[in-house]
C-alpha cells in the first residue's frame, strides 16, 4: 500500500525536477550582482548642477554609453562634477522617459536609471530624442491624432529592398529552452511585415545569429553587457543578437527572470533596422523588468512601414 502511494508522489516529485531547470538559466546571483551595482544611482538623489558628490561619474558614465553625452574634453567624463553638460544630458534623458526634465536626480530619475535595459544606446552624442529619423512616418489620412515615436539608427541602415528572406542560426552556446521563444518571436516578427525568416543550422551561414554571451566579449557592437543591460543586437546588415547569459530568462513570465520571448521581439527590431521609441507599450521602448511580457505594437510596425517605405 505503502508502496502505491510512493510511487506516483515520487513520479511527481521526479517531473518536478526534471522540469525545474527548464526556462531558467543556471546561474542564482547575477541579478543580484546587478541590482547591487546600479543601487549607487539611489545615493544621487537630489542631486543637480553644482553639485560634486562620489558617485557623479557613474551617472556620466551610464548617459554617455547610452548616447546622451559626449564630452569634447574627456578629463571631464571621469569626474564628479555635475555641469552644464552633464544637466543638458540628464534633461534629454528625462524627456525621453516622460521625466519632468529637473536636471535633478529626482527619484522618478533614479527609478528609471535602475530599471534593466537593452544595451543599445537611445541616441547619438545626444543631439536629439529618440524621436523618429525618417521622413514619411506620419500617416496623413488619419484624423485621429497618433502620434509615432518609434526611431532608427543613425543613417537609418536596413536590408536592401530586395532581400526581404533572412535566415538566422543560433550559436552552440544557446540553451534549448531559448530556441522556440526565439522562433516565435521571428514569427510574430513575420505576420506583421514584409520579411520571411527561416532558422538553418548552428553550422551554416545565415544573416542573423543568436548567441548567449557575457560581460565584455568583443562582439564589435557598440556597449558590452554590464550590470546596465541585458541583451544587445546590431542594426544592419550586422546581425548579431545577444542575450546576456548573466541574467535569468525564462519561456513563461516569471518573476523572477526576463521573458526570452519579449526581449527576443525587442532585439529583432534591432537587427531590422529599429532603434529605441518613447511608446511605453512598443516593444522597442528600451528597458525590460522581470516578468514584463510585451508583443509588437502599432508604433512598431509603423517604424518598419516608414523605414522601407522610403
Ligand atoms: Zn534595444
Amino acid at each position: 500500500m505503502a508502496s502505491k502511494i510512493f510511487q506516483p508522489i515520487s513520479f511527481i516529485f521526479l517531473i518536478f525536477i526534471l522540469l525545474a531547470p527548464i526556462g531558467h538559466a543556471k546561474r542564482s546571483t547575477p541579478s543580484d550582482k546587478k541590482s547591487s551595482s546600479l543601487d549607487s544611482f539611489k545615493k544621487l538623489k537630489g542631486c543637480h548642477k553644482g553639485n560634486h558628490t562620489k558617485e557623479i561619474h557613474k551617472l556620466k558614465a551610464y548617459l554617455e554609453q547610452f548616447g546622451y553625452l559626449n564630452y569634447p574634453n574627456k578629463t571631464h567624463a571621469t569626474d564628479d562634477d555635475f555641469d552644464d553638460i552633464l544637466e543638458s544630458a540628464l534633461k534629454t534623458y528625462q524627456k525621453n522617459y516622460h521625466i519632468k526634465p529637473s536636471g535633478i536626480v529626482d527619484d522618478a530619475t533614479i527609478s528609471k536609471l535602475i530599471t534593466p535595459r537593452c544595451g543599445v544606446p537611445d541616441i547619438v552624442n545626444g543631439t536629439n530624442y529618440m524621436q523618429p529619423r525618417g521622413k514619411k512616418h506620419k500617416s496623413s489620412s488619419s484624423n485621429i491624432h497618433t502620434v509615432s515615436h518609434y526611431s532608427f539608427f543613425d543613417g537609418n541602415p536596413k536590408w536592401p529592398s530586395t532581400k526581404t528572406h533572412l535566415t538566422y542560426r543560433f550559436l552552440s552556446n544557446v540553451p534549448s529552452y531559448a530556441i522556440n521563444p526565439v522562433a516565435s518571436a521571428f514569427q510574430k516578427w513575420e505576420s506583421s511585415t514584409h520579411f520571411t525568416f527561416a532558422q538553418v543550422q548552428t553550422n551554416q551561414n545565415s544573416d542573423l545569429e543568436i548567441g548567449f554571451f557575457r560581460g565584455n566579449h568583443g562582439d564589435g557592437i557598440q556597449n558590452a553587457f554590464d550590470e546596465k543591460s541585458i541583451a544587445h543586437a546590431s542594426a544592419p546588415p550586422g546581425g548579431r543578437f545577444h542575450y546576456d547569459e548573466d541574467d535569468k530568462w525564462s519561456v513563461e513570465p516569471a518573476a523572477d527572470a526576463f521573458h526570452l520571448e519579449s526581449v527576443a521581439l525587442h532585439e529583432i527590431g534591432h537587427l531590422l533596422g529599429l532603434g529605441h521609441s518613447l511608446v511605453n507599450a512598443a516593444i522597442m521602448y528600451p528597458t525590460f523588468s522581470h516578468g514584463e511580457v510585451k508583443n509588437l505594437d502599432a508604433d512598431d510596425i509603423a517604424g518598419i512601414i516608414a523605414l522601407y517605405n522610403h
